[in-house]
């Protein structure tokens, strides 16, 4: 009756058609025609509403990808998103929690990485944990080319039967990810904020924690039926993996048939704007909270976070009054960072804030409250109060780094 791109096709057996037209009618995309037996053009969905509505159960779903069980499924791809002649940070950072999965299983690590082939940046990825990277070497195989990727990845996933696959939760993952889910015909938990591997009704399953109902509950999510067990995640949820020059892995080419894609979508221009200053690529975040008292506090931040070469961010609270924009805001529902340094001043520590942290390299909190939950959780923690510790410290900040720079002066001048 109809073939339907890659997904499947819907079939018409016509001996039992009695051409009543009530599959026409119940399309919502119009898909169907009478002539004088049902015909569907390519507007057709597969959402299956002809089929259910068929009195005479004529109509089948015949499908593309057959569903994989939860026992036909080895190892832990990890997607690698190019960025041009680099591959996103997300990757690496799944590569470092791909590579505990993977260890826990004892099953192996597997890159995807499309795109023009590099064997450079391949090589970053072995040495990054990964045991092999495929190298889905096609130059119409990049980033917002989604309908090829998905395609590509389809046919990767359907060939290597990863039991596991991640992806970051960026743009064009989060565009990707609902998309092979669709063609694989499996679950997908969108920006999770923690992996683990767990046992859930005698099998060893991945489980997926993202927040729920608002960031109000953190839910946990299996996907017990079917395979790969997919999930995105935010970046900066992991540590990036410190690399291994050590590491063994091997780099193959996949051959990618794309030839039978049509792509409905278009890339007429790719725009750049001008990129702000932005707390999730920050090396170092001074941020703000309650505890500030008025929005002045956030000036004396700036100009710790200037002198640190780093940026300010702040918790809920002083988004929600209006104090700075939601940019800003560190947390569940705000931005995730991990930076190299985070400085927390006046902040209490809630559960919501140190999701949108906890990764920080090196964490310091300045607080009044020597009990404040945050020192649970810190390096470094100074029990005061921020407009006399701030001051101090910006101050002796500031004479330190003159005197380096002077330091720096004479030594150049001996030179
Ligand atoms: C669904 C949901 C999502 C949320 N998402 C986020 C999120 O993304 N990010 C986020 O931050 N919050 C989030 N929250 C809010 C979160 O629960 C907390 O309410 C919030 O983080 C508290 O902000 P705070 O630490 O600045 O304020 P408070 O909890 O009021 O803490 C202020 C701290 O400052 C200290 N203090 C007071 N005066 C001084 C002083 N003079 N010197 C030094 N210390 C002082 C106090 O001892 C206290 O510890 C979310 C909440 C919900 C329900």
């Amino acid at each position: 009756m109809s073939g339907k791109r890659d997904q499947g096709a819907i079939d018409l057996d016509r001996d039992r058609c009695s051409r009543c037209g009530v599959c026409r009618d119940v399309c919502p995309f119009g898909s169907v025609l009478l002539d004088p037996y049902p015909v569907i053009d390519d507007s057709c969905r597969l959402c299956g509403a002809c089929i259910k509505a068929c009195p005479e159960v004529a109509l089948i779903l015949r499908e593309a990808v057959p569903r994989r069980g939860p026992d036909e499924g080895c190892g832990v791809m990890v997607f690698a998103e190019r960025d041009g002649d680099a591959v996103r940070d997300v990757a690496f950072e799944l590569l470092s929690k791909g590579r505990e999965l993977a260890d826990e299983l004892a099953e192996p690590l597997v890159c995807a990485l499309p795109g023009p082939v590099d064997e450079g940046l391949a090589s970053s990825l072995v040495m990054s944990g990964a045991d092999r990277v495929l190298l889905l070497d096609d130059p119409c195989l990049t980033n917002p080319r989604v309908e090829a990727l998905t395609a590509a990845m389809a046919g990767l996933v359907g060939e290597v039967c990863p039991s596991i696959l991640l992806i970051g939760a960026t743009s064009l993952g989060r565009s990707l990810g609902p998309r092979l889910a669709v063609r694989l015909r499996t679950g997908l938990t969108a920006d999770c904020t923690g992996l683990a591997i767990g046992e859930h009704e005698g099998r060893r399953l991945l489980l997926q924690t993202r927040p729920a109902f608002g960031g109000n509950v953190m839910a946990t999510i299996v996907c017990p039926d079917s395979r790969p067990q997919m999930a995105t995640v935010r970046p900066r949820t992991f540590p990036r993996p410190l690399s291994n020059p050590h590491h063994e892995g091997d780099i193959a080419r996949q051959v990618s048939d794309l030839s039978g894609l049509t792509e409905r979508i278009r890339v007429l221009d790719i725009v750049c704007g001008v990129r702000e200053e932005s707390i999730v690529d920050a090396d170092v975040v001074v941020a703000g909270g309650r505890g500030l008292g008025d929005r002045k506090g956030l000036l004396m931040l700036r100009e710790l976070a200037d002198l640190l070469g780093g940026v300010v961010g702040v918790s809920r609270p002083l988004v929600d009054e209006g104090w700075t924009d939601h940019a800003h805001q560190v947390g569940l529902s705000g931005r995730t960072v991990s930076p190299r340094l985070y400085i927390a001043c006046g902040i209490s520590g809630a559960v919501q804030h140190m999701a949108g942290m906890q990764t920080s390299e090196v964490i310091v909190a300045i607080n009044n409250d020597p009990e404040a939950p945050i020192f649970d959780h810190t390096d470094f923690g100074i029990v005061g109060d921020v407009n006399e510790v701030i001051p101090v410290l910006t101050a002796q900040l500031r004479r330190a780094l003159s005197q380096d720079d002077v330091r720096d002066v004479c030594e150049h001048e001996q030179e």
